[in-house]
């Protein structure tokens, strides 16, 4: 239910804070809007002040005037402001519980975090349901924010929602009707004080949940398990194991078994390797959770391809291969590409460090990496954690150093962009450096054409 009377100030011009100050002002209500950049580094901060009053270049006193504070997932939360809203009891929320609170009560949410692979979980089940023919709206951290839609008025029968860990630290009453928790793995450690916290926050999203509610949980993750043993929903396991009895879907041969009598064929899948199975499987059952026909979801299932940059198949030059998995930002996500394929990779790696320690890839890519091409501002990071125990060289121009895994590949070879950084330091983000990365191989296949 929304409160018109409540005056609402928002931190942060992007995207998620934008879509929540035009739907206040849609619902009759006041917004005040507040941004650390100056006012020429944000694209729509003319027409912004036009329709509500802004204040550019820092956060003033002014927002704890307001009811409750809105907070974008970037803002780090013990800045001097919002510990003064605190002392104030200023009600501080993420645009994820703004959304939830204004939503009709019809929808029902189906939420889905972990520090990997997220988007492509949330879009497997936006798949399925549409495939069953069923009304399905995909929102939250991929695509448009989740305000940004008519949640308020009837029309979803389902909203997925892709969920970070910093949107769940602001959580007040999301409850959603059925929640995933994929992984637990360390990402973003120069947000959080500690893993712990960093696990903790992303078990808040079981925490408003009560019985008639369903948890989605990943059995192999110890760290879930822990986390997750007084939660109050329904839970449901999915597992890597092979025929692992305490599963409802785990895996069997080169089967997905769901259930005691449904199986999908990995190869009926459009993604690859393991860490996609598993996103498949929990995918399969959030919305069983929902909607319990095996069959049918097993049917709607099928016929899914990789999102761009999660392990795309690029193109094939002199019989080398070529994948862009740029949305690698983590080593755990790289991990899962080394486990993905058949033969050792050479793989690109490198780019703007998030404080990951990198040498606990060092066991995986002696086993599944032919040669490490190390770019961006972690090269020399990585060659100290590397150097002696897998061939590398460092490489910092990024289209030589891809020019070089090429060059280097004998024919039957697979080059992998999958970096374990973040892209800041020579790109706007990880789509814009797997673009790059995608017209360098376009280059490297016309070139090789002609000869
Ligand atoms: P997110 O939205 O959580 O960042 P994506 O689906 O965009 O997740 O995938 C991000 C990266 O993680 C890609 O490199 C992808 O190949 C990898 N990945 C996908 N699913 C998993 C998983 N279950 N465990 C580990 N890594 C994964």
């Amino acid at each position: 239910m929304f409160d018109k009377n409540k005056y609402y100030g928002i931190l942060g011009m992007a995207r998620s804070g934008i879509a929540a100050a035009y739907k206040i002002k849609e619902l009759g209500g006041r917004a005040y809007l507040s941004e650390k950049q100056w006012k020429d580094k944000i694209p729509s901060a003319n027409q912004l002040e036009k329709d509500f009053p802004c204040e550019f270049g820092g956060h003033s006193d002014a927002l704890l005037e307001c009811d409750s504070l809105i907070i974008s997932p970037g803002i780090p939360l013990d800045i001097p402001i919002l510990v003064k809203a605190r002392n104030k009891s200023i009600e501080l929320i993420s645009e994820i519980e703004f959304g939830f609170r204004i939503k009709h009560p019809d929808s029902r949410i189906i939420a889905v975090t972990g520090s990997n692979g997220k988007s492509t979980t949330v879009s497997l089940i936006h798949h399925i349901l549409q495939n069953m023919g069923c009304k399905s709206l995909l929102a939250g951290n991929i695509g448009d924010a989740f305000s940004s839609f008519p949640i308020h008025q009837p029309g979803y029968d389902y909203i997925v929602l892709e969920i970070s860990s910093f949107q769940l630290d602001l959580i007040t009453s999301f409850k959603p009707d059925v929640a995933v928790l994929l992984n637990i793995t360390p990402d973003h450690m120069n947000r959080y004080a500690s893993f712990e916290h960093y696990a903790q926050s992303k078990a808040n999203i079981f925490k408003y949940q009560d019985e008639n509610d369903c948890a989605i949980l990943f059995l192999d993750s110890q760290e879930i398990i822990r986390h997750t043993l007084n939660i109050k929903a329904h839970k449901f396991f999915f597992s890597l194991q092979e025929c692992q009895p305490k599963a409802y879907a785990c895996l069997e041969n080169k089967f997905i078994r769901f259930g005691l009598s449904t199986s999908v064929s990995i190869y009926d899948l459009g993604i690859k390797g393991p860490n996609n199975y598993a996103n498949a499987m929990a995918a399969m059952l959030a919305v069983h959770a929902l909607i319990p026909d095996a069959a049918r979801i097993a049917e709607a299932v099928k016929g899914f391809r990789s999102l761009p940059h999660r392990l795309e198949y690029v193109g094939t030059a002199r019989g080398v291969s070529f994948y862009n998995d740029s949305k690698a930002t983590n080593t755990d996500s790289v991990r899962s590409a080394l486990l993905s394929f058949e033969r050792p990779i050479r793989i690109i790696l490198g780019g703007s460090d998030k404080g990951e320690d990198f040498s606990v890839l060092t066991e995986d890519l002696k086993k599944h990496a032919a040669k490490l091409y190390l770019t961006g501002d972690t090269q020399d990071q990585m060659r100290q954690a590397w150097l002696g125990k897998i061939p590398l060289d460092c490489i910092d121009d990024f289209e030589q150093c891809v020019r070089t895994a090429f060059e280097e590949s004998l024919v039957g070879d697979i080059v992998v962009l999958s970096p374990a950084c973040a892209s800041f330091d020579r790109f706007q983000n990880f789509e814009h450096r797997g673009e790059v990365f995608k017209q360098i191989i376009r280059s490297i296949i016309k070139e090789n054409e002609k000869k």
